[in-house]
Parts: structure tokens; sequence; C-alpha cells
């Protein structure tokens, strides 16, 4: 049964889409539809970017500290909503209501914080040209901002984009992804509790290439922050780019996982199955291919297969559970039919490789045992596609040459983990490595501060700290002779 119409976020209310059309939301865990979203299109965008300009001259002109205000308030309300927002958050995705409660949905509340106060923070240049001239710089917000994400980390994601925008004077319209829009629409109503002004921000549901195509096409949209897929990237760049668009892509990723002999073993075990399978799989840093040095392997394999078996997988509601249901049937099919790439392509399957049934209320749900496989090559299509499930592989090397050869075979470039404890090769592996960010010993710590983003097909631009207030923003040099 239907309980819960989604509804757009545009001028500071409330509102159906303008074609009355609504798409329906389903619940991963169970395989059922229990909400619905609207299946908004071009016009609802164009209403969206309208309520965003008008708003734009008296926010972008507003004290950055009253600014701030507002984000400091959206944060705290996230906090004190933290239940209903981490179980509207497991519903929509399928993650681990444990998961979501003690990561996703604290990371945007620190999204929040952050910027709120990054941007209390930032500051413009001079430059002095000898005794000829004084250069100044100041950076003014772009305008309206469109904010488009994707579905695996939805409100953390979603807060990554807006908050700096918005922090640095932007108006914006977002797009959560259609899969799971739910926290998105609980933001919109958190935005009317702090009494954001009308229009600031502006969310409108539906799909991608109706919603999303017409955000980056809008004329008066002059910046695009994307998280997502590549192809969906290469898309949107193909659109914006002969518009002049100020374009952030944060896209797919097949991270390297290096595990060295003379590594913490525990630690090193540990840890890379929590980057294996963390949110099933479904995180754009997970270290999907496991590269372990020659003499470890044995030792590693088989502690390594032991610790997943031991992963419990099962109905998200659960505390102990650590692997629930993937985001939607598509995604699962997807992933299934990697595993059959992976057997056609010669892999050994080492655990899991099926649909997992789970009894009770999940027995529809779409739910896909951890898997892991050994015995293929590098560059075979399962250790150079990005599944985005709970599918990884081994493989032993024999050099650091090798390694860093195989960890930089693929098109992406997103993250590498590194486990050694020989100080110098971690600098070496660290510097020769093609990604965005390598963990040396851990995975997905993670300083806001710091530049966020891939090299290769995994994006272009960074987001993370004063880049992203950056992005949001354009310089003008002034230049006055002295
Ligand atoms: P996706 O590309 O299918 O969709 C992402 C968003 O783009 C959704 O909101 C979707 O509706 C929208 N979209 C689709 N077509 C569009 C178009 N033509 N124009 C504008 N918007 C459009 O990706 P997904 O399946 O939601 O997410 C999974 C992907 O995201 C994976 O590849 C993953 O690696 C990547 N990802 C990357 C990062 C990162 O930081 N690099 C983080 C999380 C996820």
């Amino acid at each position: 049964m239907v309980q819960t119409s989604i509804q757009n976020y545009i001028n500071g209310v409330l509102i159906p889409p303008i074609s009355g059309k609504y798409l329906p939301n389903v619940n991963p865990a169970e395989g059922k539809i229990y909400s619905q979203l609207p299946d908004s299109d071009a016009e609802d965008v164009k209403k969206a970017v309208i309520a965003a300009q008008e708003a734009f001259p008296s926010w972008s002109s507003l004290p950055v500290e009253e600014r701030s205000k507002y984000l400091l308030q959206l944060a705290d309300l996230i906090d004190a909503n933290l239940e209903g927002l981490a179980n509207a958050e497991s519903i929509d995705s399928g993650k681990p209501l444990n998961l979501a409660r003690t990561v996703d949905i604290p990371r945007a509340s620190a999204n929040f914080r952050f910027y709120a106060t990054a941007a209390l923070h930032f500051s413009s240049e001079a430059h002095l040209t000898g005794n000829q001239a004084l250069n100044y710089t100041s950076r003014k917000p772009l305008g309206v901002a469109a904010c488009i994400s994707p579905w695996n980390l939805p409100l953390y994601l979603f807060s990554w984009k807006i908050a700096p925008a918005l922090a640095a004077g932007n108006c914006v319209v977002a797009k959560p992804s259609e899969l799971t829009p739910m926290t998105a629409y609980l933001l919109s109503k958190l935005c009317i509790e702090a009494g954001l002004p009308k229009g600031v921000l502006n969310i409108v549901h539906g799909l991608g290439p109706k919603v999303g195509q017409a955000m980056v096409e809008h004329k008066d949209v002059p910046a695009i922050s994307f998280t997502g897929g590549t192809l969906t990237g290469q898309k949107i760049a193909s659109t914006a780019a002969p518009m002049f668009k100020k374009l952030s892509l944060e896209l797919g990723g097949k991270n390297p996982n290096i595990v060295f002999a003379d590594c913490d073993f525990k630690e090193a075990v540990q840890n890379s199955v929590r980057a294996a399978f963390t949110n099933q799989g479904e995180i754009c840093l997970c270290g999907s291919r496991i590269f372990i040095e020659q003499s470890l392997y044995e030792n590693f394999k088989e502690e390594f297969i032991e610790q997943v078996k031991q992963l419990k997988l099962g109905d998200p509601i659960k505390e102990d559970t650590k692997i629930g249901a993937l985001v939607s049937q598509n995604h699962k099919e997807k992933v299934l039919s990697y595993i059959e790439l992976a057997k056609d392509e010669g892999g050994k399957l080492l655990t899991g490789g099926k649909t997992a049934q789970v009894t009770g209320r999940c027995e529809e749900g779409f739910f896909v045992e951890p898997t892991v496989f050994e015995g293929l090559p590098f560059d075979c299509r399962t250790n150079q596609e990005e599944i985005f499930g709970p599918v990884v592989t081994l493989t032993p090397f024999n050099s650091e040459e090798e390694v860093i050869a195989w960890a930089n075979s693929t098109k992406y470039g997103l993250s590498a983990t590194v486990w050694t404890q020989n100080l110098k090769r971690a600098h070496r592996v660290a510097d020769r490595i093609e990604s965005g960010i390598v963990w040396v010993n851990c995975w997905l710590l993670r300083d806001l501060r710091t530049p966020f983003g891939g090299v290769k097909q995994s994006g272009v631009g960074r987001e993370g700290g004063m880049e992203a207030l950056q992005f949001f923003t354009e310089p003008k040099n002034v230049c006055i002779k002295t």
C-alpha cells in the first residue's frame, strides 16, 4: 500500500509535480513499493530555477555569519532527527540501519556544520606588483547551482554538495537519486522548520534523463556538481561543456587494496573485509581488487574468507546485520551477471556467488551473498569494470613494480589502500598510484578539510575542504595602479 507521497520542495513549499505524475519508491529489503515520488520534468525544473534566481540577490548578500546560522541550524535539526532519518535511509536503500545511524546521517550533519563554519574562514588574496599596482581577488557566488547525487550514500552525498554551494552564497536546485528520495524529502521539511528563506534550496525529484538532464541543460544554471556513474558523467559533460558551465564530476571507481607481506596482518584482514563489503560493496571507495603479496597469499586468503563468512547478512533493521539488501532488482541482476562473468572468465569462487534468501518480511528482498573470487587476471573485465556490489577478487603479486602496474591498469582512479609497515614503501607506492586518495593502513578515514575526488575516468574537479567553496565561487581580480 502506498503510504507517503514525496513532494517537490520549490520556493519554500512542498508541492506536487506540475504533471501530477508519480513514480513508485521501492523498499529493497522487502522488494515492495512503500511510497511514491514526483515524476517531475523540465517544467518543475524551470519553476525551481526561477525560485532560486529570485532568492539569489538577498541570499548572496546576507552576511556570511547569517548564512552560517541557517546551515548550523540544519545540522542541529539533522542530529535531532537522527533516528527518523536513519530509518528512512535504510528503508530507501536497503543498507543496515546501524550503518545509516552511525555513518550516513552523522556525516550529513557534519557536512552542514563543516561548511557553515568553513565559509567564515574563507580568505581572499592580495598581491603587490612591485611598486606599480595592488591586485586583490574577490570571489563571488555563481548564482543557481545544480547538485545531482546518487543512491548509495543518499543524504551524505546530497549534503556534501548542497552545504558548500549554499555557504558560498549560491542558491541551489538539487536532485537526489530517484531510487532513494526519502531523506532529501525529510531534509526539505527540516529546511522549512529552520526557516530557510524561500527559493534558497529547491529539491526536484524524478528521473535522471528527465529532471537531471533539464537541470544540466537549463541556460540559467552556470554550475553543476554531480556524483554518479562515469557514463552519466560523460553525458552531463557533453551537454554542459558547449555551454561553458562549471563542472565538478565525481564518478565511478575500481579501487585496489594492496596488502604487502610486512603489514599488520590482523588490521589488514579486518579492514580489507570492511573495505570490500561495507554497504554491500556499494561505496565508490570500496576496495574490490585485493592484491596480496605472494608469500602472504594463502594465510591472508584463509583468514579473509573466514571473516567474510561471518558477516551477518539479513534484515537491515537488525542490530547485528552487516550486509543488507542491494538497492534495486536491476542492480541485483547487474551484480549477479558479473558473478556469472567472473566464472566465465575462469575465476574460482571461494565464497558466496548467489542470491541470498532471507526469511520473514525480507523474503522478496534484493540480497546477494558477499562473494569472493580468485584466479582472475588483472586485466579481465571482472577486474576492470565497476560492479558496485559485494563482489571482490583476490590476486597474488610478486613485486612492488608488478602490483603498482596492476593497480593502475583500470580506466578509474578514485582511491587505493596500501597495507605495509615499511614507511618508505608506503610513501613510494602512494606516490605512484594513480588515484585521488591513497589510504595507508586505514580505509574511509576522512578529514573534511582535505580535497576529495578522482583522476582519469573517476572524475574531474575536487570536492571537500576549501576546494568546494572555490568551485562554487568565481574569482575576480581587481588591479589598482599605485
Ligand atoms: P547514476 O549516474 O545512474 O545516477 C546518479 C544521479 O544522476 C541520479 O540522481 C540520476 O537520476 C542522475 N542522472 C541520471 N542520468 C542523468 C542525466 N542524463 N543528466 C543528469 N542527471 C542524470 O549513478 P548511480 O547508479 O545513482 O550511482 C552509482 C555510481 O555513482 C557508481 O558509479 C559510483 O561509483 C558513483 N559514485 C561516485 C562517488 C564519488 O564520490 N566519486 C560517490 C558515490 C557514488
